[in-house]
């Protein structure tokens, strides 16, 4: 591409709010054939908040979101704002865990009143020795709504659900309805639960979900697409997504996300808008035309 071309599409794609790097990001965008996307903070808009909260023992609902809201209070995960800001809100915020530790893509744990307490998914409470079955049930109920929901244990039981709820954003369904007639295979790549995935991805009529997966699952993901012969672009919003971002032919990260992620991309939505993924690649092929 001529200097000149690639500079009136970065200049028209700024207006648009898409920031794109250089000439190559530019010219590898009109290949791509695959988007891999984050869900949470790239699909949804990234900010949960608390739905529900279930008390399985003799414990109250209150009892439930203090315990939940004290291993809270030492993560920076979206969900820890959620659940602190309502037990904030309801007053019930009062009590404290030491030995906290953050169980990465699990949750967190900690001791509070003398107790092990944790909070977070099944493969948490597997590796505590605690039986997800009983509350199994009551989990895939909140999860098939579309929701991310938690277990909660106490020495070594289990004793209470909370759900939390990002909204799916607004514009995420026409850009994907776009890139999908343009040729584009839709992939989802979360780190939150099968059906949590699935309900979200139904919603949006994106073709294929990856859940469960670890940060270095999505940059793997990436290379067994690129090992295909395909061309991906992967888009994401958070720390756990750069290593996916640096792998991809073309790295989308959200303005309204981490740093670190804008750092691995090539290309940056200002607003988080998934329009401008579509406008970005109208850009990039008009672009290449032009040299042909
Ligand atoms: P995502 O890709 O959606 O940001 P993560 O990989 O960070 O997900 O986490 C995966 C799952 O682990 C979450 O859906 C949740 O069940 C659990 N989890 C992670 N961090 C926390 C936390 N701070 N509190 C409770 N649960 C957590
Ligand atoms: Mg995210």
């Amino acid at each position: 591409a001529t200097p000149m071309s690639i500079m009136v599409a970065t200049g028209r794609g700024a207006q648009a709010g898409v920031l794109i790097r250089d000439a190559e990001a530019l010219e590898r965008f009109a290949a791509v054939d695959v988007l891999v996307l984050d869900k949470t903070g790239t699909l949804t808009q990234g900010r949960p908040s608390l739905t529900d909260v279930v008390a399985l023992q003799d414990h109250d609902e209150d009892h439930i979101l203090a315990l939940a809201a004290a291993l809270e209070r030492g993560s920076e995960h979206p969900l820890a704002e959620a659940i602190l800001g309502a037990a904030e809100s309801r007053g019930v915020a009062h009590l404290t865990a030491a030995d906290f530790d953050a169980v990465t893509g699990k949750g967190v744990r900690g001791v509070i009143d003398g107790q092990s307490t944790a909070l977070g998914n099944a493969g948490l409470m597997t590796d505590l020795g605690i039986d997800p079955a009983p509350a199994q049930a009551r989990l895939d109920e909140f999860q098939d709504a579309g929701k991310t929901a938690m277990f909660l244990a106490s020495d070594g039981k289990l004793i209470g659900i909370v759900a939390v709820s990002d909204q799916i954003k607004e514009t995420a369904a026409v850009a994907i309805r776009a890139l999908q007639e343009a040729g584009l295979k839709i992939v989802m790549a979360t780190g939150d639960s099968q059906r949590t995935a699935e309900a979200v991805g139904r919603e949006l009529g994106i073709d294929e979900i990856r859940a469960n997966v670890s940060p270095e699952d999505k940059a793997a993901l990436i290379a067994d697409f690129q090992a295909e012969g395909r061309a991906v672009a992967m888009a994401g919003d958070g720390v756990n997504d750069a290593p996916a971002l640096a792998k991809a032919d073309v790295g989308i990260a959200m303005g309204t996300g981490a740093d670190v992620a804008v750092e691995s991309a090539g290309v940056t939505l200002v607003r988080g808008d998934l329009r401008a993924i579509v406008r970005a690649r109208r850009l990039a092929h008009a672009t290449m035309r032009n040299i042909r």
